[in-house]
């Protein structure tokens, strides 16, 4: 690994003899450097070269820069992507969501194929407009287990702690588009978050706090600081757990000093949301690393997106590349029936198709458990393909393996 310096992107690379040859990551898995520079991909390159061609190295690779450079409207897309007709439909003041892509992760979408998976994914429909049978502003009926401002106590002995409102890129089948992007300031007020922590201290009960949003590690150190060191003070709590979309979109956020932070406050996990396997380039793999380096354990929350990543092999692809970087796949989501939402949603029998192509065909490991949030408030309910297949008159379970072959366990007891 070699760090760039402060000159431009092309500069720095053709200095380095990088220019036509980017850094291999497999080479320099071992050697992570302790510094916030990050290497840059060969596509990543390109774009920049075109599209930013003024900035540094120093610039791109600082996840300030990104988020105040993102783009944000339909007008600042079409300066580099060719936008289709559905995407030009798209009335921004009616959408769910605004839109913003940081300009890492818009390095990675298709200029011209509008078709593409990840672009689909952050990049607004008019689609989005039309509202069909069945969708609600808050499918999971969060809103009912609120308990205080930012706090749901759904389950009982976790609590799921709302930190913010803001992402650096918001997807656009997002659950909580009723509640992201809402406020007029970025980030909840510490008051908000103290009585937050109050509550949680108040119930012994909680030993598992989800810090989610928005996105949480939008947040700037000393604010994750301060909230991490304030929930490790209360003693019940046992687990702490992160959802974070950043190591893919925001990359760059995974600093050294931040990893320090997130080690302080071991047992911490991190669920990171992954999509597509298109994801998974050098920097969002360095990112992973980082993290799993420091000893979190990382693990990937996936939302089931049609003709996006509801493919088996599609998805296959996306758990092994996952496996290698440490990242286990941990949900495979049903999507939510959000407003706006039909185009993204697929049949549950497609997401079965998925689980029984994985399970004995592929390690354990790359096999997510797959889950509905079911609307209304009544929580993850996992589904399985039929594997058991009931008993027969002398007690044998029967069961059906991957290959549906059919199988008696003794279940006399
Ligand atoms: S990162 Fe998470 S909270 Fe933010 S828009 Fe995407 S799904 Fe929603």
């Amino acid at each position: 690994m070699k760090l760039l310096t402060k000159k431009t992107v092309s500069d720095s690379l053709t200095e380095l003899g990088l220019k036509n040859e980017p850094p291999s990551f497999e080479n320099d898995m071992i050697n992570i450097p302790n510094s916030n520079f990050q290497i840059i991909g060969e596509s990543t390159h390109e774009f920049i070269k075109r599209f930013f061609p003024e900035v540094t190295a120093k610039k791109w690779n600082d996840w300030h820069w990104q988020i105040r450079n993102s783009f944000t409207s339909i007008q600042s897309l079409s300066t580099f992507l060719e936008l289709s007709k559905d995407e030009l439909k798209v009335v921004e003041d009616r959408a769910n969501l605004p839109i913003r892509i940081t300009p890492y992760f818009a390095s990675l979408l298709h200029q011209t194929d509008s078709s593409q998976g990840i672009r689909r994914t952050v990049v607004p429909t008019f689609e989005e407009m039309i509202l069909s049978k069945g969708e609600q502003d808050d499918p999971l009926d969060e809103h009912n287990d609120t308990t205080v401002n930012c706090i749901v106590h759904r389950y009982p002995d976790r609590v799921l702690f709302l930190v913010t409102d803001f992402c650096s890129t918001y997807c656009r089948y997002c659950t909580r588009s009723h509640t992201v992007a809402k406020k007029q300031s970025r980030h909840s007020l510490k008051s908000e978050w103290d009585s937050a922590i109050e509550y949680i201290s108040a119930h012994e009960e909680i030993r598992d706090v989800l810090i989610s949003g928005g996105d949480p590690l939008t947040l700037a150190d000393v604010q994750l600081d301060y909230l991490l060191s304030r929930i490790r003070q209360i003693k019940h709590i046992e687990i702490i757990r992160i959802g974070t979309k950043v190591p893919v979109v925001l990359p760059q956020r995974i600093t050294p000093s931040l990893v320090k932070i997130l080690k302080k406050y071991h047992p911490l996990f991190l669920s990171v949301h992954f999509t597509h396997p298109n994801e998974l380039t050098e920097e969002t793999k360095f990112a992973c690393i980082r993290l799993a380096d420091a000893g979190i354990p990382l693990g990937s929350q996936t939302v089931l997106l049609k003709g996006i990543n509801d493919n088996p092999l599609i998805y296959k692809k996306l758990a092994h590349e996952l496996l290698k970087i440490r990242v286990r796949p941990y949900y495979l989501y049903q999507c939510d029936p959000i407003p706006g939402s039909a185009h993204f949603r697929t049949s549950v029998e497609t997401g079965l198709n998925i689980i029984k192509n994985l399970r004995g065909f592929t390690s354990g490991y790359a096999v997510p458990q797959y889950v509905i949030d079911a609307p209304g408030g009544g929580g993850k309910i996992p589904l399985l393909p039929e594997y058991y297949q009931g008993k027969d008159a002398e007690g044998n379970v029967l069961l059906k393996n991957y290959n549906n072959e059919l199988f008696k366990y003794p279940d006399y007891i």
